[in-house]
């Protein structure tokens, strides 16, 4: 390379900033990776607590062989790069990150950065959603991944996407006790994305065996099924639920619900990608070349964090981004890389095909705001319902989503939007009488997440590393 890189940063230990990371230590840098959790992993290959491991095979299931490549990698590199995890990316000014390590905030310097913070579930609420008892899909699955514990005794899974199937089945295999899958997708969609969905044949394969299996033990699945109400006294005790043949009544003490999932974008916003809406997706998402590079200079973007396209889509791009980096420093490419990016662009296009097959099975219930009644809580942080924001938006005109938050408070406390944007964008589009890319989207505000008060005062007092 021409010039020396000073400094590479990764934000993220998921399969695509572990493969970011392998790439750019492969031609002799030392990068910093920084991820909020305790283990390196992410979200598919969360690894258990250091003191309650289990067999690889016990937790990724068909998975294990692609964990241990993923694992193992990063365990090799540890000697090559400064992992820091337990640290926390809280804000992103040009250059430069304010941390949050086991309670002490300081600030590390960039000069090219990757993306690779992966994603979260999508919610769409239902009256009773915030009692005891109801939890996202992803919570769902992190209880039993990392702790080894369910979330009930019996469990109704609501909602739609891959990972409802994939979540159920791991419950029922585990022991769990699946009550029904409310799935809000019709059957006649799931068929016609067949042919698309063969691009990943060895994938559709997966999924439609965890259908069957979930099937073949008895477990009741419900197509163009959604969640109206959770009832309960101290938690959830039974769920009431639509299709079309009207409403119906469930007894279960757990209910775990998501409607696919969306990228955690706040970091990109700070450091001022662009952004551009995605209708697959609905969703605005930070803009990059086929590459992953921003529209911001020396800051690169992967994974679930741009783009929901899954676990081997989150490896490709993380590698692909770090080629791109290294690119943009002055590497010259030998014949055999040049082929391996040919090889990995090749994939990543096949896995946008995919892409399309799995947004056309599981699309998004577009009736959920119609349906959606007044009492429901919107903003659980703030406790805003639908009836406020629906009344507030007719009165104060608020045609956009920050215009909306300033006058209701919505996506402002501890989550910063993180779970109730997507509802409220959906909300307001319709009441409004917008589509969604209209309302826009929830600017990102530092702090990303929550930290202690007296530690964002002082962060930047402390000066750089
Ligand atoms: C809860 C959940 C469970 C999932 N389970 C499965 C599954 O079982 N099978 C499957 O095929 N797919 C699953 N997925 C989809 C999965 O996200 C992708 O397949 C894959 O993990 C994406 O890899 P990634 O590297 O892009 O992101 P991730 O694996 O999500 O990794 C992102 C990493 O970034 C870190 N991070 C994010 N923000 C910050 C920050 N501000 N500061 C510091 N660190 C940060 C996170 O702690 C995380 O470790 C799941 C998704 C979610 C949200």
């Amino acid at each position: 390379m021409n010039t020396p890189l000073a400094q590479a940063v990764i934000v993220g230990a998921g399969p695509a900033g572990i493969r970011a990371a392998q790439t750019l230590v492969s031609k002799g840098l030392r990068p910093i990776v920084l991820d909020e959790n305790a283990r390196y992993g992410g979200q598919i290959y969360r690894q258990a607590p250091e003191n309650f491991e289990r067999s690889r095979k016990t937790l990724y299931s068909f998975e294990a062989g692609k964990a241990d490549a993923v694992l193992n990698a990063m365990q090799a590199l540890m000697p090559h790069m400064d992992y820091r995890p337990n640290t926390l990316v809280w804000n992103a000014e040009a250059r430069c990150l304010d941390l949050l390590q086991n309670g002490q905030t300081s600030v590390v310097h960039y000069s090219a950065l990757i993306m690779a913070t992966g994603a979260t579930d999508r919610v769409l609420p239902f009256l009773g959603w915030t009692l005891p008892g109801v939890f996202s899909l992803g919570g769902a699955q992190v209880a039993l991944k990392f702790q080894g514990c369910a979330i009930g005794n019996s469990v109704v899974f609501a909602g739609t996407g891959p990972l409802l199937y994939l979540v159920a089945y791991q419950y029922a295999k585990a022991g769990g006790h699946v009550t029904a899958i409310l799935d809000s997708a019709q059957l006649s969609d799931q068929l016609s994305a067949l042919p698309d969905m063969m691009a990943q044949a060895s994938v559709l394969a997966k999924g439609l065996y965890y259908v069957a299996w979930l099937m073949a033990h008895g477990v009741a699945i419900q197509r163009g099924a959604m969640p109206v109400q959770a009832i309960g006294d101290a938690s959830v005790e039974q769920l009431i639920w639509r299709d079309q043949h009207g409403e119906h009544r469930i007894d279960c003490d757990a209910v775990a619900t998501g409607y696919g999932l969306r990228s955690e974008t706040q970091l990109a916003d700070l450091l001022g990608c662009e952004f551009a809406y995605h209708p697959a997706d609905r969703a605005w998402l930070p803009a990059k070349d086929s590459a992953g590079r921003s529209s911001v200079p020396g800051v690169y973007l992967a994974g679930d964090a741009v783009s929901i396209q899954g676990a081997d889509a989150a490896e490709w791009s993380g590698e692909r981004s770090a080629w791109a980096l290294l690119m943009d420093q002055g590497l010259v490419l030998t014949d055999a890389e040049k082929a391996r990016i040919q090889t990995l662009d090749q994939h990543i296009a096949r896995r946008r095909t995919f892409g399309a097959g799995l947004t056309q099975a599981f699309p998004e219930p577009t009736q959920w705001p119609a349906l959606t009644s007044n009492e429901v809580v919107i903003c659980r942080c703030e406790e805003i319902t639908a009836g406020e924001i629906r009344e507030i938006a007719q009165a104060s005109g608020a045609l956009e989503l920050n215009r909306l938050k300033a006058f209701t408070r919505v996506g402002m406390g501890r989550c910063q939007g993180r779970m109730c944007a997507c509802a409220a964008a959906e909300l307001l589009a319709h009441c409004t009488q917008q589509a969604p890319s209209q309302v826009g989207r929830l600017r990102g505000q530092a702090p990303i997440k929550p930290i202690p008060f007296e530690k964002a005062l002082n962060a930047n007092t402390e000066g750089p590393e």
